[in-house]
Order: C-alpha cells, then sequence, then structure tokens
C-alpha cells in the first residue's frame, strides 16, 4: 500500500509566517474591554473607507508586527491581563484571525472583537468555536447612506451581520454609530436606532460625535463639524437607550 506522508501540524500551517499583520499593540487597557483588564491588537488594513477614519495609517498601511511577536508578548501577559481586543483597521479582514484567535483563546485569554461588521462568514466562525466573548459592531449609518459614508457598496453584508448577532443571545454585543454632520444628521441616527429595534436589539445604541483635528487628516479629509449635535431631541424619540461616549 502506498504510503502517505503527513505534514507536520504546525501553527503557522496555511498561514504566513513572515506576515507581519499587527500594526501595533496596546499593552493595557481597562476601557475597551468592560470588565477586563486587557491589551489591544491593531490588525492592519480595512475594508472601509470611512471619511472620518483617524487611522490612515493603519487601514491603508502595514503591520510592522509578526505572529508570534504578539504571542511572545502575550505569554509574557498571561496572569496579568485577562483580555485581548482584536481591532483594527479592520480584525475579519485579516485571513488569519480565526487562528489566532483560536491560540490566543487556548492561552485562557477572553477575546472581544471591534468590527465593522463586513465579514459576517468571519464573524459565523468565531461564533461557532466559541472564541469570542464580547463584540462592538460599528453600525456606520443606514442602507440608503452606508456607500457614501463607508466607502463601499457592502450595506447587504453588514445588514447580515447585524441579524446573526441580533439572534444570538449569549455573547454581549454593543452597537456604535460615528457621527459627522457633513456626512450624516438626526434623522439618520433614528433610522438606525428603529432598525436595531425592528430586528431586536434591546441593547445601548452608542453615539461617538467624530472630533476632527485639523493637524490629524482623516482618511476622506473631513472638515469641522459646523455645528452641535441635538442630543436631547436624540434620546427623547430614540426607541433605544442611547449614550453618548466621548471618541
Ligand atoms: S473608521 Fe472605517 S476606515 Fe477607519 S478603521 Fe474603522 S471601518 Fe476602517
Amino acid at each position: 500500500m502506498e504510503e502517505v506522508a503527513t505534514l507536520p501540524q504546525t501553527r503557522w500551517q496555511g498561514r504566513d509566517r513572515a506576515a507581519t499583520p499587527f500594526y501595533a499593540i496596546t499593552p493595557f487597557t481597562m476601557l475597551d474591554f468592560p470588565g477586563h483588564t486587557a491589551c489591544i491588537i491593531w490588525i492592519a488594513g480595512c475594508n472601509m473607507r470611512c471619511g472620518y477614519c483617524h487611522n490612515p495609517q493603519i487601514v491603508l498601511g502595514k503591520g510592522t508586527i509578526r505572529e508570534e511577536e504578539a504571542m511572545d508578548f502575550l505569554g509574557r501577559r498571561k496572569g496579568l491581563l485577562d483580555g485581548v481586543v482584536l481591532s483594527g483597521g479592520e480584525a475579519t479582514s485579516w485571513p488569519g484571525l480565526v487562528g489566532f484567535a483560536q491560540e490566543v483563546k487556548a492561552m485562557g485569554f477572553a477575546l472581544k472583537l471591534d468590527t465593522n461588521g463586513l465579514r459576517p462568514d468571519v464573524v459565523t466562525q468565531l461564533l461557532d468555536r466559541r472564541l469570542i466573548d464580547s463584540i462592538a459592531l460599528d453600525y456606520k449609518a443606514p442602507r440608503a447612506k452606508f456607500r457614501d459614508v463607508t466607502g463601499v457598496t457592502a450595506w447587504q453584508r453588514f445588514s447580515a451581520t447585524l441579524d446573526l448577532l441580533c439572534a444570538q443571545g449569549e455573547i454581549p454585543f454593543e452597537v456604535r454609530t460615528t457621527v459627522h454632520d457633513a456626512l450624516m444628521d438626526e434623522d439618520d441616527v433614528l433610522a438606525i436606532t428603529r432598525d436595531l429595534k425592528g430586528r431586536g436589539y434591546d441593547g445601548v445604541h452608542v453615539l461617538q460625535i467624530a472630533v476632527i483635528d485639523p493637524d490629524r487628516p482623516t482618511l476622506g479629509a473631513l472638515p469641522l463639524q459646523r455645528r452641535d449635535w441635538d442630543l436631547a431631541v436624540l434620546q427623547e424619540r430614540a426607541p433605544l437607550s442611547l449614550v453618548l461616549r466621548q471618541q
């Protein structure tokens, strides 16, 4: 009988060992993963082009940190941190995310995913394998303005992720919207909260006012906001609890 050679099963199989998927690591945060002391791993690259994005260097640039360097860092943080936030850029646009999450989870860390929702297939894999303990989803804009705000035609994919997350009842899940008055108005925010309510979401809707710093260019070179947002009206009319958070 012919002998079949088997490849050694290393953790690198199917992944590029020389690649540098990570732009940076924030070694400590108590704010980004509620209830956890965590670090943030910033994954380079993104599948959106939001005008107010403050991180063009992460979205358009290359990473500088290899997977094994990140694993070494996490190995040294065992017992000091209990969580890891996978952020970016867009974490789900990195093909190695599920394998990496599996390894980090096996080290005993809780995982939080920050996502723009364009990869329902990746979110499904993470949920099915029980790798994620918390998710923050950016709901960028209502359907009619989704392309203007994000630079991509991908509403259906975002909508699929939102349905997926609303249907699962196990993992804490938060929805956030960043607003700039050159892109959206109060009616758009209310359209988002109504859509969330209609899909069965009953958490808070976090609103972040885009802060434009003339010395720090955004992806879309947006101007300063021209007016204040009418938060009182929004909070009165929104069918969900609307919470303002500083960026
Ligand atoms: S703000 Fe938009 S472009 Fe910037 S990282 Fe987030 S999803 Fe990508």
